[in-house]
């Protein structure tokens, strides 16, 4: 026997559960990359102490709420995998597990669950939560404590709705179809991200599809440990999308990184088979254009530029995805990257994370603010929704001179000569 985790007591993912925790040697190498150890310095704050925490439940030898508190810390940004040299999938582990716990009544429901299950993906309720949030704001001191972090967020305005096109035709030669996931709560906040990656898209020779009622692709219910909530996603989401598709491709690294993850998630699943056959058409818009063999024109600019890059967890730990946005933004002539003093730590977005550990989630963005200013650029581009909201929210209190891009918005302003 490998491990004393009785698998088949664990009615999902137990064998996943089992082999990461399995897998560790201790050897620690990942502490230092881990956020929660980087601002806590407590061993039951780093991958290693959660992992033997989470193995400790599993096996019935500590109770889950006396776990709970260290668990419910971790961003679940994964820059422990980069750093592991066993291999420990620690990504498969602690969703999994979260989930666990929530099906065996383990978990008590939270905010979280009901902004990532309820509210977040569904754009007509996120967009009234958004204007009671903000007509309770300025009523903060009698609203509690455990909910300001919440309004603190909530934008000042949102751009107008904004419905996306189901058809678009390629420009020029055409090399074939793409659909694009128009994801929830990115299409209410930043709407002009999946515009812009129509635009390139199209530029680049493929008919465009956005098929309506796709919904939300689960990676907020999955990451935050809502199994079923995100499986009946995955299921719409996989009905959905057309199989005559050369790609399906996706502008936030959060659903890029979930959906790869179907496999796990969709285990035991009817659809299962449809889930893993959209994954394996999935890739992050950064992907899929730098594999192309060529891009639209790209006029140099009219005079030189610095841009900072902020890698989002979701893509650089999670999917790998370092080089291609960096080889896109240097093929912008007259385009400056500077890299960031610490750009393996996460900014504390990870989702519904800064409303759930406020503290933490301030220091972190706090010091990504801080980096991004040191390098001296004029805006710092990254490749998902919670990053560009988080980075804002902390760099908007230092300074009003970064703007803050998604990858696809410069490549697309670049294209148009509209970056400056
Ligand atoms: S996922 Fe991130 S926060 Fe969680 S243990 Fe790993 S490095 Fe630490
Ligand atoms: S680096 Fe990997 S094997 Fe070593 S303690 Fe961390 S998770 Fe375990």
């Amino acid at each position: 026997m490998l491990h004393n985790i009785d698998t088949e007591n664990i009615e999902a993912r137990g064998e996943a559960m089992a082999k990461a925790v399995t897998a560790c040697v201790h050897c620690g190498f990942c502490l230092p990359a881990c956020p929660t150890y980087q601002e806590l310095g407590s061993e039951m704050d780093s991958p290693r102490g959660r992992i033997l925490l989470m193995k400790s439940v599993l096996e019935g030898e500590l109770q889950p709420d006396q776990a709970a508190e260290h668990i419910d810390r971790c961003l679940g940004c994964v820059a422990c995998v980069t750093h592991c040299p066993s291999g420990v999938e620690y990504g498969d582990l602690i969703s999994s597990y979260r989930d666990h716990m929530r099906q065996t009544g383990n978990r008590p429901w939270s905010l979280r669950d009901w902004l990532a299950g309820q509210t977040l993906p569904y754009r007509t309720r996120f967009r009234l939560a958004v204007t009671v949030g903000r007509l309770t704001r300025p009523l903060q001191r009698l609203v509690p404590k455990s909910l300001r972090p919440m309004l603190e967020l909530v934008p000042d305005s949102l751009p107008e709705r904004e419905e996306l096109p189901e058809y678009t035709p390629a420009v020029g030669r055409r090399r074939g179809q793409v659909a694009l996931l128009a994801g929830c709560a990115q299409q209410v906040i930043a709407p002009d991200i999946n515009a812009s990656a129509i635009r390139v898209l199209s530029r680049c020779g493929y008919d465009v599809v956005v098929p309506q009622g796709q919904g939300c692709c689960g990676a907020l219910s999955w990451h935050t440990g809502n199994g079923p909530a995100a499986q009946r996603f995955a299921s719409r989401l996989a009905k959905t999308i057309p199989s005559d598709i050369d790609c399906f491709v996706t502008t936030a690294a959060g659903c890029g990184s979930a959906i790869a993850e179907y496999s796990l998630l969709m285990e035991g699943h009817a659809d299962k088979d449809a889930a893993a056959r959209l994954a394996a058409k999935t890739k992050d818009i950064s992907v899929f254009l730098a594999e192309l063999d060529e891009l639209p024109e790209i006029p140099a600019l009219r005079r030189p530029l610095k841009f900072a890059y902020q890698d989002a967890c979701h893509l650089a730990h999670a999917q790998g995805v370092r080089r291609p946005p960096r080889a896109l933004l240097e093929a912008i002539p007259g385009l400056q990257i500077a890299e960031l003093r610490d750009r393996d730590t996460c900014c504390g977005s990870a989702g519904t994370y800064n409303i759930e550990q406020p503290e933490i989630a301030k220091n972190l963005g706090r010091r990504k603010a801080e980096d991004i200013v040191a390098t001296g650029a004029s805006a710092v581009v990254t490749g998902n929704i919670g990053c560009l909201v988080q980075i804002e929210k902390h760099l908007n209190s230092l300074t009003d001179r970064v703007a803050v891009l998604h990858t696809v918005q410069v490549l697309d302003r670049a294209i148009r000569e509209i970056l400056n």
